[in-house]
């Protein structure tokens, strides 16, 4: 047994203040508040220096636990779906900014949906809209679902096996993906809570990184309702990539927006 605040001060030291408190909230239940009220009381550390351990070796807390928070939601995550991160929140802030004095979209489209973070957090927002997610993961597809149970949204949402928007035949309003987009050789670079803990499914974007942007932008035109938008992540170095990849597949590149650390993120793309 030791006293809490020990515990914390421990932990902090190892990993900071941030991941200290979410595992003294996942492991000992105890949230902020209740160990500033009762920094003396004991508790059995056992399982918390465990976590610690597993931490230091690389694995992300998301994937100790099996959660992440993603725009303010609980999301469940595990080894076959990629972190939920806060670079992709600019993805769903540039989809509610353009809906915002217009009609909202009623049918959205998610390629390589993963946990399912951005279709279901966007059928949060919009309340009258369906989806359909794609992946070509059946493990991703079973988080997926699992976390529109937990979110009360499987009567709006579907999830389908398929590469890309190969087994899509129908139109949509909203087109979103974050596909995979880093270049193979720089994947032995990445830290290792990603390239160790991130399924490569998920970053291997091929030789270029674009793969699968050529791969979606091929069927765009085919699955993108005549007066629709399609937003897609991209990487901090690919804005000039993608104005070449619209003039090549003759799609109409609008803005390129940037995260909060100021780099290009998410770019927004028109049939007309
Ligand atoms: N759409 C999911 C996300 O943004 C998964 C993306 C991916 O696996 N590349 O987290």
């Amino acid at each position: 047994m030791r006293k809490i605040i020990q515990t914390y001060k421990y932990l902090s030291d190892a990993i900071g203040d941030h991941e200290a408190r979410i595992i003294l909230k996942e492991r000992a239940g105890l949230d902020w508040a209740s160990i500033l009220a009762n920094p003396e009381q004991q508790i059995d550390a056992d399982l918390i220096l465990q976590d610690l351990t597993e931490r230091l070796e690389g694995k992300p807390l998301s994937k100790i636990y099996g959660k992440k928070e993603f725009w303010g939601i609980e999301f469940n995550v595990n080894e076959c779906v990629l972190d939920p991160r806060p670079d992709s929140e600019t993805l769903i802030e540039v989809a509610l900014n353009y809906y915002k004095d217009k009609k909202p979209p009623e049918r959205i489209l998610d390629l390589g949906t993963g946990s399912g973070c951005l279709l279901l957090t966007l059928l949060n927002e919009f309340p009258q809209a369906q989806g359909v997610g794609v992946d070509l993961c059946e493990d991703a597809l079973a988080v997926a679902q699992s976390n529109a149970e937990t979110l009360n949204l499987c009567h709006r949402v579907r999830f389908v096996q398929s590469e890309w928007a190969k087994n899509i035949n129908e139109e949509y309003d909203l087109v979103i993906s974050n596909p995979p987009y880093i270049a193979s050789n720089v994947i032995p670079n990445l830290e290792k809570e990603v390239k160790n803990h991130d399924p490569i499914l998920a970053l291997d974007g091929g030789e270029d990184g674009l793969k699968a942007y050529h791969d979606i932008f091929s069927d765009l035109f085919r699955i993108l309702k005549e007066d629709g938008i399609a937003l897609f992540e991209i990487g901090f170095d690919q804005a000039d990539d993608m104005l070449r990849l619209s003039k090549k597949y003759k799609i109409r590149l609008g803005d390129i927006y940037s995260d909060l650390a100021g780099n290009p993120r998410v770019v927004d793309m028109f049939k007309q």
